[in-house]
């Protein structure tokens, strides 16, 4: 199948009837009919973000007295050694970006020895590797080449979600408090992923203001990134879901139509590459099935200890619930590492990273 342009994307994206049905056939794969899924602990190291997005339910304030500050190494440890019995193999460490510009974030560094957040993520991250048989993968905002250079040396994988590609949702409530969230900012943090070999997740947020226009660049910009340095190994299509409390709260969610089209024009956007087409399965719980048969093969990291801090109003499946819907649609479930095969070489891991992966296989 040809690569796909601007117009033929849209096409799919304004698909009606047959043409939805069409489009979806395409997108078989005929070589196997396997779901990945990661194992995982999610671990919010601290809740604190420099950016307020209109759809964040993670984000808490550093007055709330609920909020995270900062995990200690202790805490962190005790929720990875609980992941180990439950034969969780990622630890994936998700919070806020640049949470160091608090005050409150840089006094409790300083109480712990660190001077920056992404000295303190290197440290828990290297404690992963040295003390528990988990890998890790962060996924903490924008990163500068060096960070992420440091960070490499530590992560099986890593991820940021490019969310969209279009400055306009800058205006929006969506990003307009959020200076991260521009997106020349993470397209260029996903570069220097690439430039150093770091295996990556990304993806894109539909439902929260964009065009289809705006979807149709966003999937051709990460595959231009992908032609350009080959190390996206999935991308997330994610739908926004309207929790009560959150600036977005009357915001609708994307229509489940809009969703299925998306996902297919992913799925042929990356149809000669090996770059997996993720959906969350606790954001569509009754709907899910249907993405595989659109051509999404990953279910992302679902954790059997852990709630999905980031959607906390929706559960993760149980492992078996999840095999059971993957098999009553005709597909096989596997559980994967957060790094995919064709990455595990000294290409793109060091020895340390890759004794390890192997010491679990
Ligand atoms: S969605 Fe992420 S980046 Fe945006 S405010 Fe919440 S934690 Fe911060």
């Amino acid at each position: 199948m040809p690569k796909l342009n601007k117009k033929d994307i849209l096409q799919i994206l304004n698909s009606t009837r047959h043409d939805i049905v069409k489009y979806m056939s395409q997108t078989e794969n005929k070589e196997n009919n396997l779901i990945t899924y990661s194992k995982n602990i999610f671990i919010p190291i601290t809740e604190i973000c420099r950016n307020d997005c209109g759809y964040c339910n993670f984000k808490k304030d550093s007055t709330n007295p609920e909020a995270i500050i900062l995990k200690s190494k202790t805490e962190i440890l005790e929720s990875l050694k609980k992941a180990e019995e439950y034969g969780c193999k990622e630890a994936m460490f998700a919070f806020g970006e640049d949470a160091d510009e608090e005050e409150i974030v840089q006094l409790k560094l300083k109480e712990y020895g660190y001077e920056t957040m992404t000295d303190y993520v290197v440290d828990i991250c290297q404690m992963t590797l040295d003390e528990t048989t988990l890998l890790p993968h962060t996924n903490g905002g924008n990163y500068s080449y060096e960070d992420l250079k440091r960070l490499k040396e530590v992560n099986a994988s890593m991820g940021l979600m490019l969310e969209n590609s279009s400055k306009r949702l800058m205006d929006l409530p969506a990003h307009k408090k959020s200076p991260g969230k521009n997106p020349e900012l993470r397209i260029e943090t996903i570069e220097n992923a690439g430039k150093l070999k770091i295996p990556y997740t990304t993806g894109i947020l539909i439902g929260i203001g964009e065009t289809k226009e705006e979807i149709a660049d966003s999937l051709l910009k990460i595959r231009e990134i992908y032609d350009k340095y080959g190390h996206i190994q999935e991308v997330i299509i994610q739908n926004f879901t309207p929790i009560p409390g959150i600036e977005m709260e009357n915001f609708p969610e994307p229509n489940f139509l809009d969703m299925i089209r998306t996902v297919i024009a992913g799925c042929l956007v990356f149809k000669d590459t090996d770059v997996s087409i993720q959906v969350p399965p606790n954001l569509n719980k009754d709907t899910a099935q249907i993405f595989l048969l659109c051509g999404a093969d990953d279910w992302g990291g679902v954790s059997p200890v852990s709630p999905d801090f980031v959607n906390i109003t929706s559960p993760w499946p149980g492992i078996d619930e999840l095999e059971n819907l993957t098999k009553d649609a005709g597909f096989e479930l596997v559980e994967r590492l957060c790094v995919y095969e064709k990455y595990i070489n000294d290409i793109w891991l060091n020895e340390k990273i890759l004794n390890k992966i192997s010491n679990l296989s």
